[in-house]
């Protein structure tokens, strides 16, 4: 439920209903605004029903959130959420980029790629220490150590970093060796996964699975927030349909929609969501200019020698060259890169 207060409510008399409303065992939020607070009831309708907060003298007014997904839907939360990765703010003013190899293979070719993504400008890194693979015969990363190397490279060139967590046993580790988790498009359903990531406290890349529709996104990232994690960014990486010209379809219509119902960031993954190195910056330029608030880009500095996924990775010329191009679009949207 969504609860307005009258304008001369004070933090006293919120606190009050707050109280009224925890004493049920039902979840709060209290959102201050400028002109009048807004407090959020999660739970059972019925249950809140039993207060009768409409005939509270300082309650304006109580309304249902209609989106199965409360937390995470813009009807509780107008404004939009910006998230700090590593001291870099997704979801703001700025169009991040987030690039790097899909998989940390060495400390060399880390460090070798990250110095081109930062030179060519890129906000953060990305890099995969634990591959899910579709086959157990394919490189599957190199787990603890990937993460050391990561780490080491995103401290000596300042760029954060966000990496794939693909088990529970493993949150912790990544949480301290990462600004950010990559939850994969493989487990965007594991749910004792996102609960676990929710009750960190570090931001979540959360992929859409590739037979996931919009709203299931929605509810997954509902998982970890409910869990008590804010930070939650969402992240368009393509998926399943009837075309088989391209590795994936890449859903741009999802970006407005996601934007409209949620307040969470919402960045856009080119390089899965095309599998093919030509189409990335022509789609990144277009996730720009739909509304997503940034990319995670596959680069390596020889795709040519990448353990996963070379086919889609560009070359350090061609970052340099994605960033250029889409530096005026982004701009055109009002936007900084
Ligand atoms: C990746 O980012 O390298 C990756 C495995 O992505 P996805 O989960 O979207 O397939
Ligand atoms: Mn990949």
């Amino acid at each position: 439920m969504i609860i307005v207060l009258k304008p001369h409510a004070t933090k006293r008399d919120a606190d009050r209903i707050l109280a009224r409303i925890e004493a049920l065992g039902l979840k709060t939020l209290h959102m201050p605004g400028a002109e009048r607070t807004v407090l959020g009831a999660i739970g059972d309708e019925r249950v809140i029903a039993q207060l009768r907060l409409e005939s509270d003298p300082l309650v304006e007014g109580v309304k249902p959130i209609l989106a199965p997904y409360k937390l995470v839907s813009r009807e509780l939360h107008p404004h939009d959420t910006i998230v700090d990765v590593g001291g870099m703010p997704v979801g703001g003013d700025r169009f991040v980029v987030f690039a790097g190899p899909c998989a940390i293979e060495s400390l060399e070719q880390t460090r070798e790629t990250g110095r081109c993504v930062k030179s060519a400008g890129a906000h953060g890194m990305r890099g995969g220490a634990y591959k899910p693979r579709t086959s157990p015969y394919s490189f599957q990363g190199l787990g603890r150590k990937g993460l050391r190397i990561i780490q080491k490279v995103s401290g000596e060139l300042g760029l954060p970093a966000v990496t794939e967590v693909v088990q529970v046993r493993d949150v912790q580790a990544v949480a301290t060796h990462a600004a950010a988790f990559q939850i994969g498009a493989r487990n965007m359903q594991n749910y004792g996964l996102l609960k676990a990531i929710g009750q960190s406290r570090t931001p979540a890349i959360l992929k859409r699975g590739m037979a996931a529709n919009a709203d299931d996104l929605l509810m997954a990232a509902e998982y970890i927030l409910s869990e008590g994690n804010p930070n939650v960014i969402l992240c368009e990486r393509g998926i399943k349909t009837f075309e088989t010209a391209t590795r994936n379809t890449l859903d741009l219509n999802v970006i407005p929609y996601l934007k409209q119902r949620s307040h969470l960031p919402v960045l856009v993954d080119p390089s899965h969501g095309t599998g093919v190195r030509d189409f990335v910056t022509p789609m990144a330029k277009a996730a720009a200019a739909c509304g997503a608030d940034g990319l995670l880009v596959e680069v390596h500095h020889d795709p040519s020698a990448a353990l996963s996924d070379g086919f889609q990775s560009l070359t350090p010329d061609g970052f340099q060259t994605l960033m250029r191009e889409l530096k005026p679009v982004v701009e055109a949207v009002g936007r900084t890169l």
